[in-house]
């Protein structure tokens, strides 16, 4: 199967570019220009072998966001470009982690960091957005969007379970839009800071080892995301997540618990693990390691 990749800057997509250029190496160009210009670069689908070989040619030279399964997007890419706004809180965004879904694989999930700051629009948004979830205290901001699962922080947006990567370009504009909109419309907003519902206890289910092994002293993985979610255990009682023999949960495991404030495991490590530079092969299709 094709693969896709994306990159946090667009000299990255370049340089690969001009790699697969000088070989006469085949690929497909996906843009999000003009109408998404401003939350993603051009994208790049190759096959497994081309992928090897840019792997392998040029390794850590090329920063890139991770690896997943192409799926033809069903939308198509405005053919303008995208509003702008007199004050553009959000900025631009720099996708720093493509991966598949923890919580199912034929979705992608991503972490895009932002130029701007969101943290000031969060009280507005939710005085706007009643179902959403705010901790004022951890600095996030989660919705759904659909079957989509957003957390805004104050310069990092992360979506879960996005259908392909110009869906979440698409969602990352919708995300602009909002988050300006609401900024620009401030005044006529009274700012809500109360501690608004909590994200369901499915979702952290969801990114949960499901073994059942009684280790945190609950007697299945849902009784324990159930606990989690009303603040009566800490997430570090789920010891395999933290020991090695499912790690590869711990990063959306600790995303899930940042939005609902719940920190008794330091965030950092995770964001630690967004940070470039990403080498070509960091993110293979079925790393869930993101
Ligand atoms: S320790 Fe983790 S994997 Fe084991 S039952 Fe509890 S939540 Fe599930």
């Amino acid at each position: 199967m094709n693969q896709i990749t994306t990159f946090p800057r667009t000299e990255e997509f370049e340089r690969a570019k001009s790699f697969l250029d000088s070989l006469s190496l085949a690929y497909t160009l996906v843009s999000p220009c003009p109408g998404y210009e401003r939350v993603g670069v051009p994208s790049l689908v190759v096959d497994e072998e081309t992928r090897m070989k840019l792997t392998q040619a040029m390794g850590a030279e090329v920063v890139c966001s991770g690896w997943v399964d192409y799926q033809p997007s069903k939308t198509l890419v405005p053919a303008v470009g995208p509003p702008s706004f007199e004050e553009d809180i959000l900025g631009t965004c720099a996708i720093m982690v493509l991966a598949p879904c923890v919580a199912d694989l034929t979705r992608i999930r991503l972490i895009a960091h932002l130029s701007g700051n969101l943290a000031a629009v969060f009280p507005y948004l939710n005085a706007k957005m009643p179902r959403a979830m705010f901790c004022n205290e951890a600095g996030t901001f989660t919705f759904m969007d659909e079957y989509r699962l957003i957390s805004l922080y104050d310069q990092r947006i992360t979506i879960a379970k996005a259908d392909e990567l110009v869906d979440a370009w698409r969602t990352l504009e919708r995300i602009r839009c909002r988050v300006n909109e609401t900024w620009r419309r401030r005044g006529e907003i009274k700012p809500c800071y109360e501690l608004r519902k909590k994200p369901p206890a499915l979702e952290i289910y969801k990114r949960l080892p499901g073994t059942n092994c009684r280790a945190c002293g609950e007697k299945t993985c849902l009784a324990f995301a159930v606990s989690l979610w009303s603040g009566e255990v800490k997430p570090s009682l789920c010891t395999p997540i933290f020991s090695g023999e499912h790690e590869h949960l711990k990063t959306p495991f600790l995303e899930i618990c940042s939005s609902l404030g719940l920190s008794d495991v330091a965030f950092k490590d995770s964001k630690e693990q967004t940070k470039p530079p990403f080498r070509l092969d960091f993110f293979s299709t079925n790393d869930q390691s993101q």
